[in-house]
């Protein structure tokens, strides 16, 4: 501890001087879908990374480049050899628009109240910076007890498409990975610092329904031409049940079973009826209704109608017997649900009805099915014995007991990194509840951002102690 005291002290000491650094970086404007100022920042990190590591790397895809780093150990190695550590960050950013809501501008860095305001600060720049300021301040004193590599996305915001392809022609690299942290997002609402173990997936699907040639007079044409709203309406009532089951034959099938450490971690979340009625204005639940509150959000897939449309309604309003109507429907996946595993069954499902009635088959066939490609759920189990060292480093770095969320309800773009590496994955982020990111004002505070770095050193220590 003496010695990690010490890296603490240099970083505190020299905090001005990176903090002007990480200014410079928030400067550059790398707005993820355009290409100069993400050139700009992948030169600013490649020149940063050319004196702070043993090895880096420069990967142009056919869109933005993805950059490679490596640190090597540089304490004398344990009987257990080295460990590998993974850092992934993202150094594009969020288009700032709308201009007029920022009370500095997204691109100059501003300090008001301790907070920097800055477009990219939370998500992601300011975040992943935290980590290379431990390691270079780690290696300066000779304590990087484990081998650490860096991936920088320059796509994340536009969902990450090149990941894929970069992941693959560098294999080799990433083959002797241990675990993965992920800093970004912002912690939990609770202001405790937080350790997510994963995030559930997502599967879309666009059910069009186009039944006549026109919207007809509902007088004129009621009780002969369908109506497509009733109709789709009688679909997915075939798909939910009045307890919020989905009905779609083999949809729980591979649905995991959390392990013990996952439960009581839900548990601790202590997220109670009362906080959910009253920070979203509800009186009652929507989902399974016989599955406790907290399993619903995060160990159970879910089955949500995002939007309706079929006719005309208040100053539109027509009385007519609409031509089409539309449903887009979105499942929240859990572990061991896959994206397309789920299209087929919906698939299988409309198939089944099909064979039912003359009726249903008619209805169907007129029915244009659509899937937007999905993520796949992204999960470590708890009772890994990384998970000890990473709530004794968070603990020790934030001075506070970190929350654990076995699963984030939401879900992230980071499954590609996950599938390939098949190894744990964590998210730590430094980004306090109220960073803003993707809105006005984006901001980190301060005190977030040097715990983050303390917390990365501490990471880097108690992962490199007994190799
Ligand atoms: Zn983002």
């Amino acid at each position: 501890m003496v010695r990690v005291s010490k890296t603490i002290d240099y970083f505190i000491n020299r905090k001005q001087e990176y903090l002007k650094d990480l200014f410079q970086y928030l400067r550059i404007p790398s707005i993820s879908n355009k290409k100069e100022g993400v050139k700009k920042a992948s030169i600013w990190l490649r020149d940063w990374l050319k004196s702070s590591a043993d090895f880096y790397k420069v990967i142009n895809t056919s869109g933005n480049p993805v950059i490679l780093a490596e640190w090597e150990p540089n304490t004398l190695k344990g009987e257990n050899g080295y460990r590998t550590v993974l850092i992934y960050g993202h150094y594009d950013v969020q288009s700032p628009e709308p201009l007029d809501q920022w009370i500095s501008p997204p691109f100059e860095p501003e300090i008001r109240d301790g907070r920097i305001y800055a477009r990219g600060v939370g998500d992601n720049k300011g975040q992943h910076y935290a980590h290379l300021v431990a390691i270079e301040c780690t290696t300066k004193f000779s304590q990087l007890g484990l081998q650490v590599k860096f991936i920088l996305d320059g796509e994340e915001e536009s969902g990450s498409p090149h990941l894929d392809e970069v992941l693959n022609k560098e294999k080799e690299f990433f083959n002797n990975v241990d675990l993965v942290f992920v800093s970004d997002g912002p912690a939990d609402p609770s202001w405790k610092p937080t350790i997510s173990f994963g995030a559930r997936g997502i599967v879309t699907a666009r059910i069009y329904l186009h039944s006549a040639n026109n919207d007809v007079h509902s007088g004129n044409f009621g009780g002969i031409q369908p109506n497509p709203a009733l109709d789709l309406m009688r679909i997915l009532q075939t798909m939910v049940d009045d307890n919020g089951r989905c009905l779609i034959s083999g949809f729980y099938d591979s649905v995991f079973t959390p392990d013990e450490e996952s439960l009581r971690a839900a548990k601790e979340l202590n997220r109670t009826p009362e906080l959910y009625k009253k920070s979203l204005g509800i009186d009652y639940f929507g989902g399974e209704q016989d599955i406790p509150l907290v399993h619903r959000v995060m160990f159970r897939p879910t089955f949500n109608i995002r939007g309706f449309q079929s006719g005309n309604v208040r100053e539109y309003a027509k009385t007519i017997i609409p031509k089409d109507a539309v449903v887009e429907l979105d499942f929240r996946l859990v572990p061991h649900q896959k994206p397309n595993q789920v299209q087929e069954l919906v698939q299988i499902h409309l198939e089944n009805l099909k064979a039912q009635s003359e009726r249903w088959k008619r209805m169907i066939d007129r029915c244009k099915v659509t899937y937007e490609a999905g993520f796949a759920p992204i999960y470590t189990p708890l009772d890994l014995p990384w998970t000890k060292i990473l709530v004794k480093s968070v603990k020790e770095g934030f001075g506070k007991l970190p929350v654990k969320i076995p699963l984030l309800g939401g879900s992230l773009p980071l499954f590609n990194l996950y599938q390939h590496m098949k190894k744990p994955m964590y998210i730590i982020p430094f980004g306090q509840p109220d960073q803003g990111n993707h809105a006005p004002n984006e901001n980190l505070m301060l005190e977030w951002f040097e715990k983050g770095v303390t917390t990365s050193i501490l990471l880097l220590k108690n992962l490199g102690m007994g190799s």
